[in-house]
């Protein structure tokens, strides 16, 4: 093959400068990210020989280190799957990886998070750049009968390629060290290094010891198998940080054998802090799926629901068949129990930490909370643990870090109370001064903050909890019943003096509410506006308008608030000429402010603004 030389996609080209250019700590990463690459590989073709008997039965797969001071390289190699030349081309000259991206999105300039970035994202094969001045990559795909190929950079903007003489299939990385960076041809470094970051791949990494004899540097049997009082918290620490690319201590850290019906071994954490994926598709991390210590995929999103895709770890089953396709885990009921079992521990090691650990608790649920809830709607069979575990803002609280569960709520209800009552809102600044929480201050009912998106959604699938149903402070007419009762008398007379009123406004108002009555859940504020019983919430039909989708014009009910002075001004303006035209300014006005308190912007900003200007303007005359 003729020698060819090409460039690297830009994105790729940004990534590599920057590895040559601006990074320089945690350099000695780049062994841990080609000797995990070559466990993929192996971890490739293994799973491949599982289809195809041409692949199996060779030599030992392993990872191979070799050191040359004098020429001041390293070899890694992988008896693996190998790459065909298109491979090389895509997976060497561009950057297909999300992670990739996201770090280079988040770069900032500022070197030392950068480098802790470069130890979060694991940014793959370029970081090689950081420490050599150029670099051969010999590979040969296994299967089928393409030679061997072979790339050849200094990592700036392009790379060559060539035809290559490899025996067998695998990939050889050949590095050229940059002067200065010398000392990761010593033994005793490379050493360290691998115990350090690669202790626990599954294959075995040789490197020559001080007789020149290949030696194991891993420990080679997989820590899921081993028994759990013969490992050490630091241990599982390392195991999380190198197989399963965690940060920092987990949070929980849930070891289990099962014996039985079921036979597999899990090994799973929660994380301390959310991945920078979290919240996006392609999202790499989840549960590795092992089937008698093979490794057959990352995040196998059978094993666990979407709800819990922040905890990572390994399960390695002893039911499922080796050769196991993506399309038979779908609806496999081996994984199914699987799955069931391990939500069911998950969700019960969250309950612990709540009870045990109520601050830490609390962390976890500001970091994964969004997606915990998602299970309120999607896991109808664990909707009551789920419950337990959900935390809501509160007018109990004093600020946004006071969360209460629904069992505190429950546990501070008044004895009179039946329902449990939450608002929807944007932010709990709006939340809190919204006029219909006026009535519950003043009887001193709590109520829950709703503040979160989805929250919306979410608790449109909850009927009740503990038998109490829950109800939006906003919607349908207020029955707050026997706590109401010294009210219900005043509100009759009050609603018999604002008939003539009611009716003025509803005329006035007619294209904008569906009705006006007189409110039992004012105090300070002059009116308010509630949905109707079965309508959307006022908060959802804006996410749904910001999301550019129709909304379907709901008609609102505006409740006025009969001991205000406003209010009784107005009436009686009313009852002495309701044809006065001031009547209409000061009924928009009045309809306007309600919006407003809401966070919406009035119904014809500029009208509103007209009409304030105008009344302004007659109370400062003079003044
Ligand atoms: P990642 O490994 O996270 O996907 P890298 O940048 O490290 O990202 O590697 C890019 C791709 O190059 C890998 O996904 C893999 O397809 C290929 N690759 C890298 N090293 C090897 C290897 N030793 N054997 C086979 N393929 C490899």
């Amino acid at each position: 093959m003729q020698s060819q030389s090409m460039e690297f996609q830009t994105e790729a080209k940004q990534l590599l400068h920057l590895m040559i250019h601006s990074l320089y700590s945690h350099k000695e990463v780049f062994l841990r990210e080609l000797i995990s690459n070559a466990s993929d590989a192996l971890d490739k073709l293994r799973f491949e020989a599982l289809t195809d008997a041409s692949l199996g039965g060779g030599a030992e797969l392993a990872v191979r280190v070799k050191l040359d001071k004098a020429a001041k390289t390293i070899t890694i190699s992988d008896n693996g799957i190998g790459m065909t030349r298109d491979e090389v081309i895509e997976n060497l000259g561009t950057i297909a990886r999300s992670g990739s991206k996201a770090f280079l999105e988040k770069m900032t300039g500022d070197q030392r998070s950068d480098s802790n970035l470069i130890g979060q994202f694991g940014v793959g094969f370029y970081s090689v750049f950081m420490v050599a001045g150029s670099v051969k990559v010999v590979t040969r795909r296994a299967g089928g009968d393409a030679g061997a190929v072979m790339w050849e950079s200094s990592g700036e903007s392009s790379y060559t390629l060539s035809g290559a003489e490899r025996e067998g299939h695998g990939t050889d990385v050949i590095i050229y060290l940059k002067d200065d960076e010398i000392e990761y041809a010593e033994a005793w470094q490379a050493r360290s290094l691998i115990k350090k970051y690669s202790d626990f791949i599954a294959f075995p990494i040789y490197l020559p010891n001080d007789k020149g004899e290949e030696e194991a540097v891993n420990q080679t049997k997989p820590l899921w198998l081993r028994a759990a009082s013969e490992i050490t918290p630091e241990q599982y620490e390392e195991f999380y940080h190198q197989a399963l690319g965690g940060h920092g201590k987990p949070l929980c850290t849930m070891h289990n054998k099962a014996e039985g019906v079921l036979e597999y071994s899990s090994l799973l954490f929660i994380p301390a802090q959310p991945a920078f994926d979290l919240f996006s598709y392609e999202r790499k991390h989840g549960v590795k799926l092992y089937v008698k210590r093979v490794f057959i995929m990352d995040n196998c999103k059978e094993l666990l629901p979407e709800y819990l895709r922040f905890v990572r770890g390994v399960v390695d089953s002893e039911d499922l068949p080796l050769n196991v396709s993506r399309e038979m885990l779908q609806k496999n009921a081996t994984m199914e129990r699987i799955s069931k079992a391990l939500v069911s521990k998950i969700l019960g090691k969250l309950k612990e930490l709540a009870e045990s650990e109520p601050q830490a608790y609390k962390d976890f649920w500001k970091n994964f909370g969004a997606a915990l809830k998602e299970g309120l709607h999607s896991d109808y069979e664990n909707r009551d643990k789920l419950l337990e575990l959900a935390r809501f803002q509160s007018s109990m609280g004093d600020t946004a870090d006071d969360l209460a569960s629904l069992k505190q709520y429950v546990g501070r209800m008044r004895e009179d109370q039946k329902e449990i009552y939450y608002i929807t809102a944007e932010t709990r600044d709006i939340a809190q001064k919204s006029p219909h929480l006026e009535i519950f201050r003043a009887k001193s009912i709590e109520v829950l903050y709703l503040v979160d998106p989805i929250d919306e959604w979410v608790i449109g699938g909850i009927n009740n909890y503990e038998g109490k149903p829950l109800k939006p402070v906003n919607r349908g007419d207020l029955d707050l019943g026997p706590l109401g009762k010294e009210e219900a008398e005043k509100q009759e007379a009050a609603k018999s003096e604002l008939r003539g009123l009611s009716g003025r406004i509803k005329e006035i108002l007619a294209d904008l509410v569906e009705d006006v009555r007189v409110t039992s859940r004012l105090k300070d504020s002059p009116a308010c506006l509630v949905a109707g019983a079965n309508a959307a919430g006022a908060h959802i039909e804006k996410i749904m308008k910001a999301m550019g989708q129709e909304v379907p014009a709901a008609k609102r009910v505006l409740e006025i608030n009969a001991e205000h002075p406003i209010i009784v001004n107005i009436n009686a303006r009313n009852a002495e000429n309701p044809a006065a035209p001031e009547l209409e300014d000061w009924v928009r006005l009045l309809y306007d402010g309600a919006l407003i308190a809401e966070g919406r912007p009035a119904e014809d900003p500029a009208a509103y603004s007209k009409r304030v200007n105008a009344m302004l303007a007659k109370v400062t005359q003079g003044g």
